[in-house]
């Protein structure tokens, strides 16, 4: 007997107005996405609303004893996007610019990306709105505290599982899962991922974004007949992401000709010694002032001489104001969200090869998956377990991207997310409506 679903079409509807962002926010790219993918979708697009709202979103207040004596209040969000597949999953960022159309394109981003990859998560996303830089030792302490306990109604082992993002690390997530811990009475080391080693963090956690990075990099060159030793690649953000990957990348023989961080350009046509530089941006806090290189105007970066460019800071980084001048081959995203749809067709008609956040990032979450196995299972791994298991997860997954992407012939982009839209929408159909 046939089932009523089995006839049902998307109703025409509208969206609520906090969801529509007219394009300009991240959630309104998030968005434009989702509509080039509708066309690939066959029977499942008319779930595709689901994609278009998130499940959860909770905006908390978040309020602080301050050094001085004085109370702050500091707006926080953790959204869930889509736990159809599985708990959600996502970082958690302290950025001064946090917002929540923010924080809803990234837990969205993260949707795509665990389907991408297929590890059994939904997609999810935190952050506060503060300039974390700013804060005490105490005070970072304290706001990370109230925050988990804000979000404690949502959060969980098995309901959502928060992770490192733009400026959190071990420490943070140490409180974090300290806090919840706390709060329930039992120590749950499965509530957060990218933990210190010794509370049942990860080998090869803190890498594995860059590794990912790097992975799929060398995949693609091999795809496009590029030669990876030899080549020079610009990177926009040296931190976690951007360092790893320049450090991987200059040990295969390629030269990191440039580099640009919240403190400056700096540029070496032969190439910087990676270590050296990522020595001074430990002890500088920036790549400005590395005494082995020449200063940059910040605009020039977009247009250096490179054959890789990789974005690994922030959000809409790539627009149509700069995707006309960049000089590189390929582009790979280790950032969430760095490039513009119009950028990206800019892109594509100037045959630059864009390997896009959703599968180029996703080593992160694939070792944060690792973690929390093992956590469950309080069996660890060795670190070349970890990378091998890594490596194998990300060539599988860009594989099937590419394959999609030259039998549909459609950029990177669209491939990963018809993938992944469809591996999630695949699921919400037989979960089926309740009631
Ligand atoms: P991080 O805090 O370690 O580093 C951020 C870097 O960006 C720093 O070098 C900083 O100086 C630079 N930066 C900040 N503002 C900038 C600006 N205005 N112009 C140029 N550079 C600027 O953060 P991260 O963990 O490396 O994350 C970087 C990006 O990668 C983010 O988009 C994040 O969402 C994404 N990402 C991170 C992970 C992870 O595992 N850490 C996983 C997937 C995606």
């Amino acid at each position: 007997m046939s089932h009523p679903l089995d006839h049902a079409t998307a109703a025409p509807s509208t969206l609520p107005s906090y969801l529509q962002q007219d394009n300009l926010g991240p959630w309104g790219v998030y968005l434009q996405q989702v509509d080039r993918v509708e066309p690939y979708l066959g029977n499942l697009a008319r779930w595709v609303e689901t994609l278009k709202r998130p499940k959860r979103t909770l905006i908390v207040d978040v309020p602080i004893l301050m050094d001085n004596g004085t109370i702050a209040h500091y707006e926080g969000y953790r959204v869930q996007h889509n736990i159809s597949r599985g708990p959600g999953k996502g970082g958690v960022r302290f950025h001064q610019d946090v917002t929540l159309s923010e924080v809803m394109a990234l837990s969205a981003w993260m949707s795509i990306k665990n389907a991408a990859v297929n590890v059994p998560f939904g997609g999810a996303k935190g952050g506060i709105r503060v300039d974390p830089k700013k804060l005490s030792q105490g005070e970072l302490e304290r706001m990370t505290r109230r925050y988990t306990s804000e979000i404690g109604i949502i959060i969980g082992p098995n309901k959502d599982i928060p992770a490192p993002d733009v400026n959190t690390n071990e420490q943070i997530m140490a409180w974090m899962m300290d806090t919840y811990s706390v709060n329930q009475g039992s120590t749950a080391t499965g509530v957060v991922t990218g933990k210190p080693l010794d509370l049942g963090g990860s080998l090869g956690r803190r890498e594995a974004t860059g590794r990912g990075v790097f992975t799929v990099g060398v995949e693609a060159a091999r795809h496009i007949g590029m030669e990876i030793s030899g080549a020079r690649i610009a990177v926009q953000g040296m931190g976690n992401v951007g360092g790893v990957a320049a450090k991987l990348f200059a040990h295969a023989g390629a030269r990191v000709v440039a580099a640009q961080d919240h403190g400056g350009t700096i540029y070496r046509a032969e190439g910087f010694d990676v270590p050296a530089l990522l020595a001074h941006v430990a002890e500088a806090g920036t790549v400005a002032g590395f005494a082995h290189a020449e200063r940059m105007n910040n605009h020039e970066f977009w247009s250096v001489d490179c054959d890789i460019l990789i974005p690994a800071a922030l959000e809409q980084q790539i627009t149509a104001s700069n995707a006309g001048i960049i000089k590189a081959r390929m582009i790979i995203e280790g950032a969430n969200g760095p490039t513009t749809p119009e950028a990206d067709d800019i892109l594509q008609d100037r045959n630059i090869l864009v390997l896009p956040d959703v599968i180029a990032n996703a080593g992160g979450v694939t070792v944060s998956y690792f973690e929390w196995v093992q956590d469950f299972s309080n069996f660890f791994w060795s670190e070349d377990d970890i990378n091998a298991r890594l490596v194998r997860i990300m060539k599988e997954a860009f594989g099937a991207v590419w394959e999609v992407s030259q039998d549909k012939k459609v950029s990177l982009r669209t491939a990963t997310f018809i993938v992944g839209c469809t591996r999630i929408l695949h699921a919400r159909e037989m979960r089926g409506l309740y009631p």
